[in-house]
């Protein structure tokens, strides 16, 4: 038996192994005739179709949140726009039955955004999908695409909807590959954000049929067939963490500890257990979301100790509440400012008229109690710092309560062209490459839509990362990256290559970054930082650091 290799582009890290289900192919072109002998009521078939559509759509989007919840809401919007629907009629007053008269609307609707190029070429996927939906359901078919998994399994497709990558369970969808799309298609995205390894762009991937077994490396985009389920298991499952010994290193050796994201002591006991060497992002917000008033001190105290004391002898990096935006805290955001992300959002709550400043002294009080009693090594920083006068006045704060290691995250592009001055005020810099992204890019980071301007591949953000590292050789401040970014085994390398001395992520990752990092050498990172800041847009980045 001769067993099939293929090579894809890697669009979501991690390995899995295990059978393959080949995705249902979407329904094919319907017939142009012959023409509806009545065709008012031909017409009247379709609003029906698309309300099914829809409505299975609007019960996948309630099962989910987040990234999957956005996506399927947005191809909702495209199921039932009145243009679609109209263009389509009107098809049907033409002579052709409806399915032919829905597939003629939606294909022209996607021409006009595959001809607008870049990222909504990409959405036209979406609008084929919502196509194929409407097509099958007046034909009498079954929805094309996933059908419910009843055992875990690799899904094969020549491409996946994204509306059929969010109602995708990790774990019982073990991994994707798709002989088309790109890593900055929904697909991709949403893989990433669900966590299920994926491998697009693999020629020859629809190929492998029902019952074969598979071995998927997300990170590499490697694709392997093997002979047994067996196999497939364990070699799906040679964790990566064992070939990680809890350092994080370069084969060289150049050090760049691996911290944990953590919210809370639960979190931080499962960063410890992971390995992390200490915590690089404590988001202490997130511990009192729901609270309506300031939590009391002795509140505040059970959830500092219990991060702190996970990590005794540790670093712990607590970020002061970083409230507004997307994450409000009833006793602390101000109410109907039109752009929260733009507004009164961390720091800055503390530096307008109100009652931030004094939230902020009783917080940076209890930490650093917590650190008394715990002997975790604290680090206390700023988030959404826009300059170096805020910088220092942080810092003084600090101070105050005998905090010996003060910093700021990095989060907006003028604190990126202002380092040097921001890296003298402080011990060291954290980069948020979620919100630098964000506001690098004019592109919501909740946004669906312009997820793939948020891609932490883009070179223009790997390119400011680039000025931080400079700065920081030149002033001596060490420059750490806490955002989604450092969750990636293949952008690890690139980071440290552009100068970042830690990476901390969700500690789920932390293996499979450090058993990257441990497969490279600085003088590769640096390569690799130099080719993906040097390529024209995420994908050529992407595989320029392979
Ligand atoms: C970031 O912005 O990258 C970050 C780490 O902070 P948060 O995601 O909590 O805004
Ligand atoms: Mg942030």
């Amino acid at each position: 038996m001769t067993l099939l290799s293929l090579q894809g582009i890697p669009a979501s890290p991690g390995r899995a192994g295990g059978r393959v289900v080949r995705v249902a192919d979407a329904p094919g072109e319907p017939p142009v005739g012959p023409a509806p002998a009545d065709p008012a009521a031909e017409g009247a078939r379709i609003e029906p179709a698309v309300e099914v559509v829809s409505a299975r759509l609007q019960a996948r989007a309630d099962s989910v949140s987040g990234d999957a919840k956005d996506v399927l809401e947005a191809t909702i919007a495209m199921v039932g726009d009145p243009a679609l629907l109209d263009n389509a009629r009107e098809l049907v007053g033409h002579g052709r039955p409806a399915p032919r008269a829905v597939w003629e609307a939606a294909n022209a609707f996607a021409e006009m955004l595959a001809g607008m190029g870049g990222y909504m070429a990409e959405r036209a996927r979406d609008i084929q999908d919502v196509r194929d939906r409407i097509v099958a359901e007046l034909q009498g078919l079954p929805a094309p695409g996933v059908a419910d998994l009843d055992a875990p399994a690799v899904l094969v497709a020549a491409d996946l909807a994204p509306a059929d990558t969010a109602g995708l369970r990790p774990g019982v969808a073990l991994a994707l590959v798709t002989e088309q799309g790109g890593p900055t298609s929904h697909t991709a995205i949403l893989a990433r954000s669900l966590g299920i390894p994926a491998v697009v762009g693999c020629a020859g991937a629809t190929a492998y049929s029902d019952g074969q077994f598979l071995v998927v490396d997300g990170s590499s985009g490697e694709v392997v067939e093997v002979a047994t389920a067996e196999e497939a298991t364990v070699a799906g499952a040679a964790a990566v963490a064992a070939e990680w010994d809890g350092v994080g290193r370069t084969a060289d050796g150049h050090v760049v500890p691996l911290l944990a994201n953590v919210g809370d002591a639960p979190g931080a006991a499962k960063g410890a257990a992971d390995r992390a060497e200490g915590v690089g992002l404590f988001r202490t917000e997130l511990a009192f979301l729901s609270a309506a008033e300031e939590p009391s001190e002795q509140r505040q105290r059970e959830v500092y100790d219990g991060v702190l004391a996970a990590f005794a002898g540790k670093p712990v990096t607590a970020r002061t509440l970083d409230a507004g935006a997307d994450k409000p805290l009833p006793f602390l955001t101000l109410d109907g400012e039109p752009n929260p992300a733009l507004g009164v959002r961390g720091l800055r709550i503390a530096r307008v008229p109100g009652n931030g400043a004094d939230v902020l002294e009783r917080q940076l009080a209890g930490l650093a109690a917590a650190a008394k009693e715990t002997g975790a090594e604290l680090k206390v920083m700023a988030p959404m710092v826009a300059t170096a006068e805020e910088a220092r006045w942080f810092v003084e704060r600090c101070r105050a309560h005998g905090i010996t290691s003060a910093g700021v995250m990095i989060e907006i592009p003028a604190a990126v062209l202002t380092a040097r001055e921001i890296m003298a005020e402080v011990d060291f810099v954290s980069v948020g490459t979620n919100d630098l992204a964000q506001y690098l890019f004019a592109a919501d980071r909740q946004s669906g839509p312009v997820a793939a301007l948020n891609d932490p591949w883009q070179p223009a953000l790997l390119r400011l990362i680039r000025m931080l590292g400079e700065a920081s050789v030149e002033t001596g401040t060490p420059v750490g990256v806490c955002g989604e970014a450092a969750a990636d085994p293949a952008l690890a390398p690139v980071l440290v290559g552009l100068g970042v001395a830690t990476l901390s992520m969700g500690s789920g990752a932390l293996a499979a970054v450090g058993a990257s990092l441990a497969s490279v050498t600085l003088d590769e990172c640096r390569a690799r930082a130099a080719a993906a800041c040097a390529a024209p847009d995420p994908i050529a980045a992407r595989q320029a650091a392979l």
